[in-house]
Order: structure tokens, then C-alpha cells, then sequence
């Protein structure tokens, strides 16, 4: 029988995604749950067991060519393990094992943003472009790049972990990987906005009290035009351009497109503040949102398996 569909799971800070995707990506079912944030490795993988068991039912097995994942980093590929992630309370999920256990078809992992510029390039904006980067800007600040038609995988196939890249020294701010300061994502994403406007707020001797618990709630005060909150946004979108500046300069691509919940779900804070900032070195890239939307990752998985990059 033609193995014409895959197992697609996107693992992610905050949501866990998982379809059954056909070879020329269309999600055929999915099913989407919060990532449980706990200690245990065990409680994750079971829930994703779950999740799986739950779209193969009525699904002839033969067809499935196999389970493609893309999730959260650094990931040990050797071992198949999620390691030290900045964003769950786990130091550990044994993800390939586990699977394996339960599930009789290969399996492929690959860091969320590798996952899902592999996607862009086989079943969204980038079907005819050879030079290609894709941001994530969601829970945290994620990339991955496709250079003269060849996916970036790196060394320890950690390639692009863009997130970590040294964006600023004036804020001096730790970031959730605990390896460094100012790099983007303790600033910029969506975990850490909240902190970075308090910090923003001190700095500036701005004694207005805000009650802020996530990022969208700065975006809802953006909508009231709060002043502050949006002179907070432009500096945002300094600190984005420099991330920004720095990707173009290393890749050189001509399309840049973008996810993300953050960026998604509120482009015009986002996307024109940032464009204002970036350096123009060379060329700039077309940069735009994803069409794949939030599916990016999980198209990205269904590619890893019928595109296999070894
Ligand atoms: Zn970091």
C-alpha cells in the first residue's frame, strides 16, 4: 500500500500539536492540547501518545510513512532527547524512546524552526526560493534557514537558534537559557515582554502602575494607545531589527517569512516597527508572515518525513 500520509507533532512551549498530513500537505485531522508543565518527561510523552492513538484511529496504519516532530530545543538527536529547554520545567523529555515503544514507524526530529522552514520550502511561501529564513516569534525566538536549496542543520543540528543571538548590552537582561545576557529572546518574546517592559518602565523612571501577567496584555494597551506602551514597542522593534539586521547579514536570504502566536496575532505592532530598524547592508529580503500560519511546524514534521533530510 502507498504510505501517502504522515504523524505530524509540533511540540511547544505552550501548545502540543499533532495531524495526520498527506504528502501534499493538507491536514487531514488534528488535534491540538497545552503542553504540560511538569517536571516529568513521562507525563509529556504520554500525552502525546495519547494524542497520536487518538488520530490513527479509523486511519489504515499502512499508509503512515512515519512520525515526523518538530519541537522545542536544544535537542540531543543521537539520543532523540529534548534537553535542558529554556521555556518547560523539564530537563529532560525522552521523546524518541518513548515513541518508539509504542509506535512501529520511523521517526524524525528536528528543532521546531527547522521543522518548519523545511515546510515553507516544500508546501508554503517558499516553493520556488532558494535562500530562505524563517522566525518564529511566539513563547520564545526561534529560527531556521535554508541556504542554496540545502536545509541547515549544523553541527549538532542546532543551526539558527536565532533566539540566543547577543541583541543588546544596555538592558543587561539574563536570559531564560541562563548562557548569556540580552540575548533577543529574553527580551522580545512572548515569555519574557512582560519582563523586559518592567525593567523598561524602571529605566526610564516611569512610575505608572501597570498590571501586566502576559504579552498580550501590553498589546491590549497598545489598542488604548497607551503612550508609554507604545514608545515601549518601538524600542521593541529597535532590539527586533537588530535580530533581524544580524539574520540577513549571515544568510543572505530573499524571502524571510514569519510565525509565531506573538508575531501572528499582532503584526502591526510587530512587523512595521521592526522593518524601520533593520540595517540595510545588502539587498533586504521580502519579509512576511507565514501563509502556513499556525500549521508552519506541524507542515514542517509531515515535510521531515516525506522530504527526509537523513
Ligand atoms: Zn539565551
Amino acid at each position: 500500500m502507498n504510505k501517502d500520509l504522515a504523524v505530524a507533532l509540533d511540540l511547544g512551549a505552550t501548545n502540543l500539536r499533532a495531524a495526520i498530513v498527506t504528502k501534499k500537505g493538507k491536514i487531514l485531522k488534528s488535534a491540538k492540547t497545552k503542553t504540560p508543565k511538569t517536571k516529568s518527561s513521562k507525563i509529556i510523552t504520554n500525552t502525546i501518545i495519547v494524542l497520536i492513538n487518538y488520530l490513527l484511529e479509523e486511519i489504515n496504519k499502512k499508509r503512515i510513512k512515519g512520525i515526523g516532530i518538530g519541537s522545542i530545543g536544544p535537542i540531543d538527536f543521537k539520543k532523540g532527547e529534548i534537553i535542558n529547554t529554556s521555556n518547560l520545567p523539564t530537563k529532560k523529555i525522552k521523546l524518541k524512546e518513548s515513541l518508539k515503544n509504542y509506535f512501529p514507524f520511523p521517526i524524525k526530529i528536528f528543532n521546531d524552526c527547522t521543522a518548519a522552514v523545511w515546510g515553507e520550502k516544500h508546501f508554503g511561501a517558499g516553493k520556488k526560493v532558494q535562500n530562505l529564513f524563517y522566525i518564529t516569534m511566539s513563547s520564545g525566538i526561534g529560527g531556521g534557514a535554508i541556504v542554496n536549496n540545502h536545509l541547515l542543520i549544523g553541527h549538532t543540528r542546532n543551526a539558527a537558534e536565532i533566539g540566543h543571538l547577543i541583541v543588546d548590552t544596555k538592558y543587561n537582561i539574563m536570559c531564560s537559557c541562563k548562557k548569556g545576557r540580552g540575548h533577543w529572546e529574553a527580551m522580545c518574546s512572548g515569555n519574557n515582554l512582560p519582563k523586559f517592559f518592567k525593567l523598561w518602565l524602571e529605566r526610564k523612571g516611569i512610575n505608572k502602575k501597570y498590571e501586566i501577567q502576559q504579552a498580550k496584555d501590553i498589546f491590549m494597551l497598545a489598542d488604548k494607545k497607551d503612550k508609554n506602551v507604545l514608545n515601549f514597542l518601538k524600542e521593541v522593534g529597535q532590539i527586533n531589527g537588530h535580530g533581524f539586521s544580524n539574520i540577513i547579514i549571515a544568510y543572505n536570504p530573499e524571502l524571510i517569512t514569519i510565525g509565531g502566536a506573538l508575531a501572528l496575532n499582532n503584526k502591526k505592532y510587530i512587523i512595521p516597527y521592526l522593518k524601520k530598524n533593520i540595517d540595510h547592508f545588502i539587498k533586504l529580503p521580502e519579509i512576511k508572515t507565514t501563509p502556513l500560519k499556525e500549521d508552519v511546524v506541524l507542515l514542517g514534521a509531515a515535510a521531515l518525513v516525506f522530504y527526509p533530510i537523513n
